[in-house]
């Protein structure tokens, strides 16, 4: 019997919290925000949103200010807590028309897929066109809101003006674990990362900052307390933050467990839930042979052609994305990769979206693929 792989994946991040600095931090040089579409904003008041929009989407800004405040109504009895002021949500209705934002002067990356700015307290977001995923980051956007505004209520309180912070894989973890819970993806992950060796300690969170893995095993984190201690404990985190002056301090105290032995017993619970995982399956990388060395390659497609087996990928081994062809199978030891589409030079191929969609190749042997161009996506077939 053929083992089974374990799956893996690399995916983009989903979405940050970010301030004006950070998202500065992130502008690419030499590239500049395009604004392609004069938006003539519209404003929805729901009782605790100013849903900002444009006509064009006004059918999806109701939908988007429903969640809201069914994202509300579910956080303010979590969290035993009530945001005082109107909050601003601002939506778009596609990621191109949100890479434009003004609300921010930095560039906005692919894989950010909203934004909590705390300095005018505006949540930032576009759909991608699933309700589910629009859901998801309203919901995780307004977890940064109600638990930024709960920690500033707990050191008002206690006349606290010097405290830790919480750190960003907690607010980032909690902001998933309170929208998603706990999802496939992040199973996928973690189980990934485990496995292979490169899951980080809570000790060394600092090494993957910002990091998708980062987002990932932060939500892992907030589950294993949730569930090992009691969920009311993640509130307490917060609740305790004026007490101690490191969040490893506040985590001894409400958990029993300081960073360190904190990793002692997270890390020996997901050996034991994912070890046995290798008995019947193996890791892609012991059972497979690689076929691209380079940077990161993804979304291939086999085909034949002239008697050959080909795979057409994507990938981004000299800095920026091109769709290339190799020959697979034969005896030469060349390198015979070549470039078929030069992306992120021109704005025709503007964006492969690396990390989602997907390449193939037809009967024909035609190329198919999606590229952003301008201000929307155009799919080409590519002859
Ligand atoms: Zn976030």
């Amino acid at each position: 019997m053929r083992a089974k792989l374990l799956s893996v994946a690399v995916i983009s991040i989903l979405s940050v919290a970010v301030t004006n600095t950070t998202l500065q931090a992130q502008y690419y040089f030499g590239r500049n925000k395009i604004q392609y579409d004069k938006f003539d904003w519209k404003i929805m008041r729901t009782t605790h949103f100013d849903v900002y929009f444009y006509p064009q989407m006004r059918e999806l800004a109701e939908v988007g200010a429903a969640l809201a405040e069914e994202a509300y109504a579910r956080l303010e009895s979590k969290l035993n807590h009530n945001v005082t002021r109107r909050i601003p949500l601002i939506l778009y209705s596609s990621h191109s028309h949100f890479q434009q934002t003004n609300t921010v002067s930095g560039m906005i990356p692919e894989g950010v897929g909203g934004f909590f700015e705390f300095i005018k307290g505006r949540v930032v977001l576009p759909s991608n066109g699933s309700i589910h995923g629009f859901k998801h980051v309203i919901n995780h956007e307004l977890v940064h809101v109600f638990t930024r505004s709960k920690m500033n209520r707990v050191l008002k309180d206690h006349r606290k003006t010097t405290y830790p912070g919480m750190p960003l894989w907690f607010t980032e973890g909690i902001a998933e674990y309170w929208s998603v819970g706990w999802d496939s993806q992040a199973d996928m992950i973690i189980k990934d990362a485990i496995l292979s060796g490169h899951l980080v300690p809570l000790t060394n969170m600092e090494y993957i900052f910002g990091s998708f893995l980062m987002y990932k095993e932060g939500q892992a984190i907030c589950r294993y307390i949730s569930d090992t201690f009691g969920e009311e404990k993640l509130l307490q985190l917060i609740e305790n933050i004026w007490k101690e002056p490191r969040f490893s301090d506040v985590m001894k105290l409400t958990i029993g467990l300081n960073y360190k032995e904190f990793d002692e017993k997270w890390i020996y619970d997901l050996k034991k839930k994912y070890y046995p995982l290798l008995e019947k399956n193996d890791a892609p990388h012991m059972v497979t042979k690689a076929i691209t060395k380079k940077g990161i390659n993804t979304k291939p497609a086999a085909f034949t052609k002239g008697g050959r087996e080909w795979v057409a990928f994507v990938s981004n081994r000299v800095g920026y994305s091109n769709i290339y062809v190799k020959p697979l199978g034969g005896r030469s030891t060349k390198d015979q990769t070549k470039v078929v589409v030069k992306g992120e030079r021109t704005s025709e191929f503007e964006s492969f979206h690396l990390l989602r969609s997907k390449i193939d190749v037809d009967n024909r042997g035609r190329l198919i693929f999606t590229s952003k161009s301008g201000d929307s996506d155009v799919l080409y077939i590519y002859d």
